[in-house]
């Protein structure tokens, strides 16, 4: 039996019965993923809503019922290569197609010196930030061509376009997440599906603000000095950006990075 197990959901389908398109997002359990499930179904796509947390999967997509969309929940570990592949299968199953996939899920990584990461920690990383993503890619590419063509945006970071000092695993993997998003982009254009990555800065989300955030007080107020608006982001103003990069407003938009950062970069 997959690991993947289906939480719950608003009917069974039969594939190709209904165009209305259908978004995958992974981490939906919180912070910018469940924002970016939620925005995605108020613009009126069905959504499934995948996380390792199973219950916080489950209570996005109930919110999204509640305002009146259309949800399934998939409790996935995207580190897992056989969850994403019974997590397409389940959506497929269910909703009959897929259109667009938000490749989100992450954790926050070690605040460790590169010699103080031992090889089981930034495997962690790497396999979850990284591997995560391609694990995702390889049965949603698929897909997306049977629906023909769609939009896939991969959360990457700041830190996926400069280094950290402690910061390297996550660093290595979020750059990693830039170079498989370029590549998927030249590989799947010919196809009609567009790929693009997200570079959020810092965001009020429970990764940087909740009880077991790693990131010290003082971190966070040097992120919020660093960026030019001078506060956290709202993990909405991230689903804004996915939300349009999934859109047709963005139709020749594709193999690239788009920073949500205040201006943490700019500098
Ligand atoms: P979050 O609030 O912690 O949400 C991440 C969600 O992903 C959680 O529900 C988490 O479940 C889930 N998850 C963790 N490991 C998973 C796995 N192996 N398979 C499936 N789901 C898994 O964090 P967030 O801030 O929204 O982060 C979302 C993405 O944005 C991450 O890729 C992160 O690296 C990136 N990002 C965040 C910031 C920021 O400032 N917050 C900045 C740049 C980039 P658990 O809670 O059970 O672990």
């Amino acid at each position: 039996m997959p690991a993947a197990q289906a939480m719950s959901g608003t009917r069974q389908m039969r594939p190709g019965t209904d165009t209305k398109k259908v978004a995958l997002v992974t981490g939906a359990g919180s912070g910018i993923g469940r924002a970016t499930a939620l925005q995605l179904a108020a613009e009126g796509m069905r959504v499934v809503a995948a996380d390792i947390d199973g219950p916080a999967a489950a209570d996005t997509a109930r919110q999204i019922e509640e305002a009146g969309g259309e949800a399934l929940a998939v409790r996935t570990d995207v580190a897992q290569d056989a969850d994403c592949e019974a997590l397409v299968a389940r959506t497929l199953a269910h909703f009959g197609r897929l259109d667009v996939a938000f490749n989100n899920a992450g954790i926050a990584g070690y605040p460790l010196l590169t010699v103080e990461h031992s090889p089981a920690q930034w495997q962690r990383v790497i396999d979850i930030n990284l591997t995560g993503v391609f694990n995702c890619l390889r049965h949603e590419i698929p897909a997306l061509k049977r629906s023909g063509g769609g939009a896939i945006v991969n959360t990457a970071s700041i830190m996926g376009l400069q280094g950290a000092v402690g910061g390297s695993a996550y660093c290595a993997a979020k750059h990693g997440v830039i170079g498989l998003t370029k590549s998927a982009a030249l590989e799947c254009g010919r196809d009609g599906i567009r790929v693009n990555a997200v570079c959020p800065g810092f965001i009020d989300t429970p990764m940087t603000l909740g009880a077991e955030s790693i990131f010290p007080a003082r971190m966070l107020q040097a992120g919020v000095q660093r960026a030019a608006l001078r506060r956290l982001a709202e993990a909405r103003e991230v689903a804004e950006m996915v939300a349009w990069l999934c859109s047709p407003r963005a139709s020749y938009v594709t193999g690239s990075s788009f920073t949500v950062d205040g201006g943490v970069t700019a500098g």
